[in-house]
């Protein structure tokens, strides 16, 4: 099911060959600075200002052509580029910047056997026996009793010690291996391996001594924390070709990238065009950073109102006038697992960005099943824009599924249409993507962003 394209993929010409290897390069470099959502929102506020995005708190007035960005507690953001009359309705990208991972508990830190270890629960939908035995850092923030924040990051950088889960040796896996793989590695067993014991001191006073020296930070202050595990591995080139990208996070940080890029790198468009990067996706879109809070409306009403019009309706016509995409990915057809997927409605890697008409699960609950209308006008806007997609669904009927921050958006009356690159090994620590879907999603974003 294609578009008419003079071409079926990005790969066939040189040019667009070009495009693909150097966007390829900036994104990798997203993805390494990008380990939590925290950090995701340093780096996209920094690539925003320096496009020319002001944060909203330091502006007086908004007109056409100006952009702005709001922070929501370090977690998500949301950028504006006005165009248009919001109210006449908005082009719109949501996406996600939070991935699957293990936090650390209020309570943590053990010793046990003379070994030194982190409790974790972890987040999002993880497959725990992939978890083990790979190294891990650990980002976020931990508070001093003064109230002053500490920002913690051990393991990216290089000469950093890494941490690590581990697992049994196949030699004493007898009664581990007759269990099923959801049940082989438990969920209380994710345990961080943190350091052991040298002599008669115990070593959680040693850690914790070591801490305090080189953060301020004590035990009890573990409490008012957020650290988040994530795997320890850079974003690299995949395959004797460099046709992809392996890397830890790509769920969700392929279409935020893509669609901050979308956003940032043309201007003049006709329709404010607003890109949506939300948290807490990966737990149910729950908590006053996810997609859910009232947070994008209010800052929708924010808008106009700098704008000069502070109409009560004026911001339920703004989003229900509106398009979205909610940019998400999903799962391309992988060979060695056919039976999982409908062949004829499955997307392949390396074939073009995914649109999928409806997501959800057990005959499309939970989803956003998106008007033919609006999937008409967007093929139209495609075609002309000669971006190259696929359609695809996420799996065969009652094989699995599941959901994206598309019907919380729908909520308010926009057209929206769930539109994003498909993985391989979706939520394991390294995901895999093809550079030309990568490519594909910037060109369908940019598209979609100057539909009138
Ligand atoms: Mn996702
Ligand atoms: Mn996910």
């Amino acid at each position: 099911m294609k578009t008419m394209t003079d071409h079926k993929t990005y790969w066939e010409r040189k040019e667009d060959i070009e495009e693909i290897m150097r966007f390829s390069e900036s994104y990798k470099d997203f993805l390494n600075a990008a380990r939590t959502e925290r950090m995701a929102v340093s780096e996209i506020r920094r690539l925003a200002e320096a496009a020319g995005y002001r944060n909203f708190d330091e502006v007086d007035a908004l007109k056409a052509g100006d952009r702005v960005y709001f922070v929501n507690r370090e977690k998500s953001m949301i950028l504006f580029d006005i165009g248009s009359d919001p109210e006449e309705g908005m082009s719109i990208i949501a996406s996600h910047i939070d991935s699957p991972r293990l936090d650390l508990k209020a309570n943590p830190l053990y010793e046990d056997e003379g070994v030194a270890l982190l409790k974790t629960h972890y987040y999002g939908g993880v497959k725990k026996y992939q978890w083990t035995a790979i190294p891990l850092a650990i980002h976020g923030v931990m508070f001093r009793k003064d109230g002053t924040k500490v920002d913690i990051h051990i393991g990216d950088e290089p000469g950093d010690p890494i941490f690590t889960v581990t697992d049994l040796a196949p030699h004493l896996g007898k009664s581990q291996n007759k269990k099923t793989l959801a049940e082989g590695i438990l969920g209380e067993n994710l345990n961080i391996l943190a350091g052991h014991r040298k002599g008669d001191e115990a070593v959680k006073e040693e850690l914790l001594a070591l801490i305090k020296e080189k953060y301020g930070v004590e035990e009890d202050d573990f409490v008012v924390s957020e650290l988040e595990v994530v795997p320890a591995f850079s974003a690299r080139d995949l395959g004797f070709d460099r046709s992809m990208i392996a890397s830890y996070g790509q769920d969700d940080r392929v279409c935020a990238y893509s669609s901050l890029r979308a956003l940032i790198d043309t201007a003049g468009r006709k329709r404010t065009c607003v890109a949506v990067f939300a948290d807490k996706e990966e737990i149910g879109s729950v908590g006053n950073t996810s997609m859910s809070a009232k947070y994008f409306e209010n800052a929708v009403g924010e808008v106009l109102a700098a704008m000069g019009n502070d109409s009560h309706l004026a911001i339920r016509r703004a989003l229900a006038n509106s398009y979205v995409l909610s940019a998400d990915v999903t799962a391309a057809l992988d060979p060695t697992y056919p039976e999982v997927m409908d062949k004829m409605n499955a997307a392949r890697l390396g074939e073009g960005v995914c649109l999928m008409k409806y997501t959800g699960s057990r005959g499309k609950n939970g989803t956003s099943d998106a008007n033919a209308e609006f999937l008409a006008k967007l093929r139209k806007k495609f075609a002309d824009d000669d971006v190259i997609w696929q359609f695809g669904e996420l799996g065969k009927v009652d094989e699995g599924g599941g959901g994206t921050v598309a019907y919380i958006l729908a909520e308010t009356g926009a057209e929206v249409v769930d539109l994003g690159t498909a993985l391989f090994s979706m939520h394991a620590p390294y995901e895999v993507a093809s550079k030309a879907d990568i490519y594909s999603t910037y060109r369908a974003y940019t598209s979609f962003l100057t539909m009138d």
